[in-house]
């Protein structure tokens, strides 16, 4: 590791640069630190792009945290709907509750007390408390751990284990601008998605360039160090719509785990030596009781999550007998399919969701 030498000329050269040429987003005109903090919940797995519309979706149904407390948790997962990692809602929704319940409404701006909230980790916190109240946290993100790992050339793996992503929060407040570090933080993370890029970083045009250990022995291409992960497994499930009559079966998952509380297709996973049908079939009788025939097959979706990845075959299942009895989901409607967009749906579903509008 090669700290920087001149802390100062590098912060100096970093403001300069995003007083410039940093991106008008909708959460940077704002110090309110509830749209602070859902901005910084919803950017910490997504990008920024997709972000956008979403945040502004968001901040319009809800607008402040006694709104969101008193939303049902279904409104706030549809409006969620489609950008992952649904936990985020849940525990944002959880969390505004919370708030209004513990600390009057008002945001807590303590570093103890905001780290009780549910999911708010060590990124939010550092997040929400310098860039709304200037408190001096530096806030560590991929992007941040990427710019310092080159900056000061930086041998520990940026994807390691946590005593490992601690040495990068240490270099991140020493050199954190203690009289702006909101900005700071944001120039920093600003850099790391605009010129400091994984690939083919735009060193020419760095404003850190000058003070950059890597850019300046040649060694960029050498940096960030990361540890080779497996390829996540590959796991085939198969899914059926049920028809009855006009109406089609949708279940829903229990609150918590993947994809808590969101509504689905019923279904699960294939079996070795099983054929998809078969499968679907079981499933159908497992987890709602009900004798089905699949008959028609619909599509082929993949998708992936963070620790695996899917095939899903879904087919359309006539219903033979039996009444609804749930095993694994904790609700269920049949409802037409033109009322599907009342409910929220996880990403695989909406990959095969149009086809059944069309029938
Ligand atoms: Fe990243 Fe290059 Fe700037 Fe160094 S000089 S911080 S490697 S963009």
């Amino acid at each position: 590791m090669t700290p920087i030498q001149k802390i100062p000329y590098f912060q100096k050269q970093l403001l300069d640069w995003y007083a410039v040429h940093h991106r008008p987003l909708p959460w940077r005109e704002t110090s309110d630190p509830y749209r602070i903090w859902v901005s910084e919940v919803m950017l910490q797995q997504t990008q920024v792009r997709t972000v956008i519309p979403y945040y502004q979706e968001f901040t319009r149904r809800f607008p402040d945290v006694s709104s969101l407390a008193g939303a049902e948790l279904q409104a706030v997962l549809k409006v969620w709907e489609g950008m992952g990692y649904y936990a985020r809602a849940r525990n944002l929704h959880r969390a505004a509750g919370i708030v209004m319940t513990r600390h009057g409404g008002r945001m807590p701006d303590d570093i103890r007390m905001i780290r009780q909230l549910p999911g708010v980790g060590a990124y939010i916190a550092a997040a929400v408390l310098s860039i709304a109240w200037g408190r001096p946290f530096a806030v560590v993100d991929g992007n941040v751990r990427r710019v310092l790992a080159r900056l000061q050339k930086i041998d520990v793996p940026v994807n390691g284990s946590l005593s490992q992503k601690n040495i990068f929060t240490v270099s991140a407040e020493n050199l954190l601008f203690k009289q702006a570090p909101g900005r700071f933080n944001q120039a920093m993370m600003e850099l790391g998605a605009l010129v400091c890029t994984p690939r083919g970083p735009g060193c020419g045009r760095c404003p850190a360039a000058g003070c950059c250990a890597a850019f300046l022995s040649g060694t960029v291409d050498q940096y960030p160090r990361r540890i080779r992960r497996p390829r996540t497994p590959e796991i085939h499930v198969a899914t059926g719509v049920v028809h009855k009559g006009r109406k089609i079966l949708i279940t829903r998952r229990k609150p918590e785990g993947l994809l808590g509380g969101l509504w689905e297709f019923p279904g699960g996973k294939v079996r070795k030596g099983e054929t998809a049908e078969a499968a679907c079939e079981r499933e159908i009788k497992e987890e709602v009781g009900l004798e089905v025939r699949a008959d028609g097959h619909i599509t082929r979706v993949r998708h992936a999550y963070t620790h695996f990845r899917i095939v899903m075959d879904v087919f359309h299942c006539r219903y033979l007998a039996g009444r609804v009895r749930l095993n694994g989901p904790v609700d269920f409607r049949w409802i037409r399919p033109g009322e599907i967009d009342a409910y929220p749906f996880p990403g695989a579903n909406h990959k095969f969701i149009p086809l059944l509008k069309e029938d």
